[in-house]
């Protein structure tokens, strides 16, 4: 009995065209989503280099009769809709009949299917769209589709694709959105014969969302929810102290269907406009139900775009839902900038202050231009070769710490303020660069090792970084698809929160673009950030004498990882002048 048609030309017509596969994600999307329409509990998907070498796809579904596979990798040939009036109201993922044969014709695609009803099973092996072999089979119910040899007949398609560890996240992209979509559907994922995602089956979005996020992210999500007559919102949302450098955890899901849309996500950063540090990206799992007919997702091949029919409706709803959660005024900030009240402490240090003991030479200095570079650079060749103890046994304080995070220090002809934070980020980010470099380990062993739960994109980025890690002191073992265990972090990381520093470090990078060509200085400029002393934080004086000396002591000691300035000057002139004396 077959079930799948091929569509008339009039129907075929109107569905948008244009190419599905440009991928290794792409292809596990259509494939996982004929899964799912295909009313599976159980997939699992198999990756090997990122999807470039292999993408297999197994699920417990209902499964093709032998003619039906035949048909299935026919152009416009589907079992989902039949007519053009079935186009207006689509509640299967599918629908265009076009992705089988797409994949078909780009790969060798193999496909063995049993219907549940059956003995046995069909295969068919499809090479770059050409039948090569088929027939029965023995296999269980339910179907497996795999796809080797992806775009080796068209290289131009090939060196479009990125590194397996990119290719690798956007897999893993893909199926979190679907996973976090069917949360009573179970996913397993293994890549390159490791397992890296197992997720069973569960009753409520929140429980799935809490298989694939940490405590970290559960602890700070508000729930949403807001009925707008047409379409209904309910969902999830991080407050505001969770945020993101990128909108790669905003999650946005239709009938089902995780989805993309700049209605949604205008809707979204509009509800958290203000409540958020600038750039900064919120956390958000937002599912929206609506009649079909309200929205139209025939717009765009890989159907991930859709249009609402009623667009005024959508985005206040998810408006409200989400302001109604989280609105209200910000805390108060515990550090302000502007306020003058020097504490006790500091006050002593103003009067006290030392004996000019780091002396700069007496010339005009423009604050960050070459020149003050240079100058500095020079005078600091005289103080690196001070021997460092010297300070130590100085009765007198050197440096004048200003609202916990600037650092004043006197010089011969002025004056430097130094942003502590930036400074340490400095001074962190030479020496983890130069650790890479040489892969000289200098860790601290734990005596507790600390259990961490990755997230999917996290365990993607440990094992890409798993060795540089290890070359700056943080020795982590994967210890199954979700689980690390950190037995060593660097020495210079201050006692604290190892965990939260390292996850912190892991988000981060999980952001970055991977296949970028200065992606170690951006792993070791946020390691650096992460492990720098925090502005807010109090210093000893042998802290931020320390602090001065290995600032002084790095190749560039004018700018943090991210080139803000980490000194200012104030010269003798400069002073005279904004005091009218000159
Ligand atoms: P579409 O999903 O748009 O219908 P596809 O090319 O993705 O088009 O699939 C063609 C048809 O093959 C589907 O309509 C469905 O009937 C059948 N099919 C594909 N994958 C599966 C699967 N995993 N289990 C059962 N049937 C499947
Ligand atoms: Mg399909």
């Amino acid at each position: 009995m077959s079930r799948i048609i091929k569509l008339p030309e009039d129907v075929a017509n109107r569905i948008a065209a244009g190419e599905v596969v440009e991928r290794p994600a792409s292809v596990v999307k259509e494939l996982v989503e004929n899964s799912l329409d295909a009313d599976a509990h159980y997939i699992e998907i198999s990756l090997k280099r990122g999807g470039k070498e292999l993408v297999q796809v197994s699920d417990d579904g209902e499964g093709m009769s032998p003619d039906d596979v035949l048909l299935a990798v026919q152009r416009h040939a589907t079992s989902k809709i039949s007519s053009a009036e079935d186009l207006n109201a689509i509640s299967t993922f599918g629908f265009r009949g076009e992705a089988l044969p797409s994949i078909a014709s780009v790969s060798l695609l193999e496909i063995i299917s049993r219907q549940r009803n059956s003995d046995t099973a069909f295969r068919i092996l499809i090479d770059n769209g050409e039948i090569l072999e088929q027939g029965e089979i023995s296999a269980q119910p339910g179907t497996t589709i795999t796809t080797t040899k992806l775009f080796d007949k068209i290289p131009a398609r090939k060196r479009f694709l990125k590194s397996d560890t990119s290719e690798l996240s956007r897999c893993n992209d893909v199926i979190i959105r679907l996973a976090l979509a069917n949360p009573d559907v179970s996913f397993r994922v293994e890549s390159d014969g490791r397992e890296t995602i197992y997720l069973t089956s569960c009753a409520e979005y929140i429980e799935r969302i809490g298989q694939i996020f940490d405590d970290e992210v559960l602890e700070k999500l508000q729930k949403i929810h807001y009925e707008s007559g047409e379409y209904s919102v309910f969902g999830f949302v991080g407050n505001r102290t969770i945020h993101r450098a990128r909108s790669s955890d905003e999650y946005f899901f239709l009938n089902g269907r995780p989805i993309k849309s700049g209605l949604l996500t205008a809707s979204l950063h509009k509800a958290f406009s203000g409540l958020l540090p600038p750039k900064r990206y919120p956390v958000a799992f937002v599912y929206i139900e609506s009649p079909p007919e309200l929205v139209d997702v025939n717009v765009h091949p890989a159907k991930t775009e859709v249009r609402f029919r009623r667009e005024e409706a959508v985005f206040g709803a998810v408006y409200h839902a989400i302001s109604d959660a989280i609105g209200g005024p910000a805390p108060a900030k515990t550090i302000k900038p502007l306020e003058f009240a020097p504490q006790k402490a500091a006050r002593q240090t103003e009067l006290d202050f030392p004996q000019v003991k780091r002396p700069f030479p007496g010339r005009k200095i423009v604050p960050h231009t070459l020149d003050i570079e240079r100058e500095i650079s020079e005078a600091i060749g005289n103080i690196a070769a001070e021997p460092h103890t010297q300070r130590t046994v100085e009765p007198m304080p050197d440096f004048l710490q200003i609202l916990d995070t600037y650092i004043v220090a006197r010089t011969r002809d002025g004056m430097l303020i130094i942003d502590q934070h930036a400074a340490h980020e400095r001074v962190l980010f030479e020496k983890v660069m130069k650790a890479i470099e040489t892969e000289a380990f200098s860790g601290q062993r734990l005596l507790f090792p600390v259990e961490i739960k990755l997230l999917p994109q996290w365990t993607v980025i440990l094992a890409k970084f798993l060795k540089k890690f290890s070359a700056i002191g943080f020795e982590v073992e994967i210890s199954s698809s979700d689980r690390a265990v950190l037995h060593s972090v660097p020495s210079f990381l201050k006692s604290g929160d190892y965990s939260t520093v390292f996850r912190e470090i892991l988000q981060e990078i999980s952001e970055f673009d991977i296949d970028a060509p200065d992606v170690f200085k951006n792993f070791a400029a946020t390691v650096a950030c992460r492990a720098a002393i925090k502005a807010g934080q109090k210093l000893s004086q042998d802290d931020m004498g320390a602090l001065f000396d290995s600032l002084f002591a790095c190749e560039d000691p004018f700018h943090c990882p991210h080139g803000r300035p980490t000194i200012v000057k104030f010269s003798r002139e400069q002073l005279e002048k904004m005091f009218g004396r000159t």
